[in-house]
């Protein structure tokens, strides 16, 4: 058997999730319908709200050739619904007549429509009824489209049958015998009165179809009618012993006489009496193995649709997972541009927000037309597959502006048909921002690169300035020096004359001296002697600045060298009522170094030592440190010692710890700076260690060998 549909269509498109739930609404609806019109109306109430429908109206005809009856409308004015049934399937120039007679859906556009409606492509006419049987009805759509939308054709393939059914079980009262004969025989049922054995009295054509055959009928058609009989009078006097008052239901199985088939009836069974008193059973076959089939095939249909919507929806929600995981606004359009699904990111930049006011409609509004106008150039472009543009939208809530690109992917189906737009937008704002701070940031290096460029010129040019006050500084170096160690020179002459005489009038080579005359030239010769020590000094810097006082090195023993500054230094140690002590540590080992200047360093330290302590001790240590290879001579005293203030200044020239004219200590203040630059060029070094009013340390640190020679 064929599905219970009166025409069979294309396959339809799965519903769209929103639809599902409504199309078991509908279902479920027409399942409970009790009327004709009733089955009608939840029709025609549905279609505008579910397909692309302005108007519906259902209609259907009593019988044959009557005219019709509009059952239900939705949409129409009285008049539109009154012309509606001003029209019967026996009017052959009728249009819709037609489509009735050929029992195919029909499309009349607006301009042929025989009933238009303002705004409606046109007019759709599909019959209504039971498969295999001739249309009861039509169902009339005003749609928006010329296709037949899925859902119409849904609906009149489920509702045909239940109006089919129920739009012949209500004949309008009968206006005479022949009128009733028409009536009874335009009921689809099978109808029978019969005494209450069961024979047959009066029957429609139906019942007579099933339970009657003429005499040139087949054997096998008689065998059918004769068993279908037999069963059919067992039933009807069963329900009429029964002995019930009023209606009784019982299911009676019968044969279909002309293809032999199992049909189950439902036998509806009612005492009456005739006018002349006799008792009466009035029988109603109804065929309920279609309804089994249809209850079935709705049972079926409605597994299929729950577990279509059980699917959908686990689809819908994986993808809503998925799309909502995405940070990036997505949306999804159908082929026509129309939006079937954004994640949330896409909700806030194209809905409208919670608390939107008319600004952040406006916004929404221009940010679907952008896109809108961006979708338009999508699918204007052919064959390409992917899109990418530049948008600018604007958020609704703060109107802040989005520069975004929109990338767009055309879906296509198995047949390479396009099934929707996938639409991404990825920020631009990022990408805009690092653009501009990189032009920032190329200016800034221009800039800078300008400024470095300057200021290397003008260091260059300091650098330039620096060099040649350096050359004129060194020139004047050397002109100083060559000026002093000519002065010194220039200055001995003399002073060494003057110290030679004065020793010769000493001695008494001009005559016997008075004492006054010999106390004056004793203090000539020691003031003489004291400015050529000034002298010696003075010529000694200039000369170890001029680099005319070369290294004299030699081999020689320290012991030996102390030895020898001891002896020189006896004359004073022995004025002094000081103890001065010699130590040598052990393994000292023969040096290899500039002799005259280790020995003028230590004469040095030992004459300030003596200078500058008055009782207790000064003690000479020498000593060796083979892990660096370095000599040690320290001179240590017991003397007035070094505020720590002045540790560092008195190594530099001219520099004393008190330098006031009325100082208690004599000397120029160049001796120790003499020092530090002769341990330099011995590759060593000056120490000091010192506590003011205890004493001091003076240590020269030079290596057994130079390392430079
Ligand atoms: P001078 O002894 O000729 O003044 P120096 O350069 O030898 O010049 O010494 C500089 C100063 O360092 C001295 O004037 C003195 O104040 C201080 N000084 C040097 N040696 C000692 C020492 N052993 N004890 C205390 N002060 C010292």
């Amino acid at each position: 058997m064929e599905p219970d549909a009166l025409v069979s269509y294309a396959p339809l498109a799965p519903a769209p999730a929103a639809s599902v739930d409504a199309r078991l609404a509908l279902a479920e609806q027409l399942l409970a319908c009790e009327s004709a019109r009733g089955c009608a109306r939840a029709v025609v109430e549905w279609l505008p709200a579910h397909a692309q429908a302005l108007a519906a109206a259902c209609v259907a005809r009593e019988e044959p050739g009557a005219r019709m009856t509009c059952l239900a409308a939705q949409g129409l004015s009285e008049a539109q619904q009154a012309a509606l049934a001003a029209w019967s399937d026996a009017d052959p120039t009728h249009p819709l007549a037609d489509v009735l007679t050929q029992a195919v859906p029909r499309f009349f556009p607006k301009e042929r429509a025989p009933l238009p409606s303002p705004g409606a492509q046109g007019l759709f006419a599909v019959p209504l009824g039971r498969a295999g049987a001739s249309p009861v009805g039509l169902l009339l759509v005003w749609a928006t489209t010329p296709e037949l939308p899925a859902e119409v054709a849904w609906v009149a393939g489920h509702a045909g049958p239940f109006l089919a059914r129920q739009a012949t079980s209500g004949p309008l009262a009968a206006g005479g015998s022949e009128l009733f004969r028409r009536i009874i025989d335009a009921v689809t049922d099978p109808v029978l009165l019969t005494d209450l054995e069961g024979r047959a009295r009066l029957a429609n054509a139906r019942a007579e179809a099933l339970l009657m055959a003429g005499p040139d009928a087949s054997h096998g058609r008689r065998r059918a009618v004769h068993l279908n009989q037999r069963v059919f009078s067992a039933a009807v006097a069963s329900s009429a012993s029964g002995g019930q008052p009023g209606v009784s239901w019982r299911e009676v199985p019968l044969v279909d006489p002309v293809e032999g088939l199992d049909l189950l009836f439902e036998l509806v069974s009612t005492r009456v009496y005739e006018p002349d008193g006799r008792a009466a059973m009035v029988s109603v076959l109804r065929n309920v193995t279609d309804l089994g089939r249809a209850t079935q095939a709705l049972g079926e249909s409605y597994r299929r649709l729950r577990a279509t919507e059980r699917e959908a929806r686990s689809e819908r929600h994986r993808l809503d997972r998925v799309l909502d995981s995405v940070a990036d606004p997505i949306i999804l359009s159908d082929p026509s541009g129309v939006t079937v699904m954004m994640n949330e990111p896409a909700e806030r930049l194209f809905s409208l927000p919670p608390e939107g006011g008319r600004a952040a409609q406006r916004r929404v509004r221009s940010n679907h037309a952008t896109f809108v106008s961006f979708l338009a150039n999508v699918l204007d472009t052919g064959g390409s597959p992917r899109w990418r543009g530049h948008l600018s939208l604007v958020d609704p809530t703060s109107g802040a502006t989005l520069p975004v690109e929109a990338v767009a992917s055309k879906v296509l189906g198995e047949g390479g048909e396009l099934t929707g737009i996938v639409t991404l937008f990825q920020d631009r704002g990022e990408a805009l921002e690092k653009a501009r701070l990189l032009e920032r940031l190329k200016e800034v290096s221009t800039l800078l690169e300008a400024r470095v460029q300057v200021a290397t010129a003008e260091l260059a040019e300091q650098n330039e300035k620096l060099r040649r006050q350096a050359i004129q500084l060194e020139q004047a170096s050397a002109a100083k020096s060559q000026f002093l160690a000519n002065m010194s020179h220039e200055f001995r002459t003399p002073l060494n004359a003057i110290l030679g005489y004065t020793n010769m009038l000493l001695q008494g080579v001009s005559g016997e001296l008075t004492a006054p005359q010999k106390r004056n030239l004793t203090r000539i010769d020691s003031n003489g002697r004291h400015l050529l020590e000034v002298i010696n000094e003075i010529l000694d810097i200039t000369r170890i600045e001029a680099g005319r006082m070369p290294l004299h090195l030699s081999d020689f023993v320290i012991p030996e060298l102390l030895q020898e500054v001891m002896a020189e230094m006896d004359p004073i140690i022995a004025r002094s009522k000081l103890t001065v002590t010699t130590h040598l540590g052990a393994r000292l080992p023969p040096v290899h170094s500039d002799r005259q200047k280790v020995k003028q360093v230590v004469l040095n330290l030992l004459s300030n030592a003596l200078k500058f302590t008055h009782e207790g001790t000064v003690k000479v240590v020498a000593e060796y440190q083979p892990s660096s290879s370095m000599l040690t001579i320290c001179v240590e005293d017991t003397g007035i010692g070094i505020a720590p203030a002045d540790q560092e200044k008195i190594f530099e020239d001219f520099q004393q710890v008190d330098s006031s004219p009325t100082r208690a200590y004599g000397g120029t203040g160049l001796g120790l700076s003499i020092c530090r630059r002769l341990a330099d060029m011995l590759g060593g070094r000056v120490t000091l260690q010192s506590t003011q009013g205890q004493g001091s340390a003076f240590t020269l640190h030079f290596p057994r060998r130079p390392r430079r020679t």
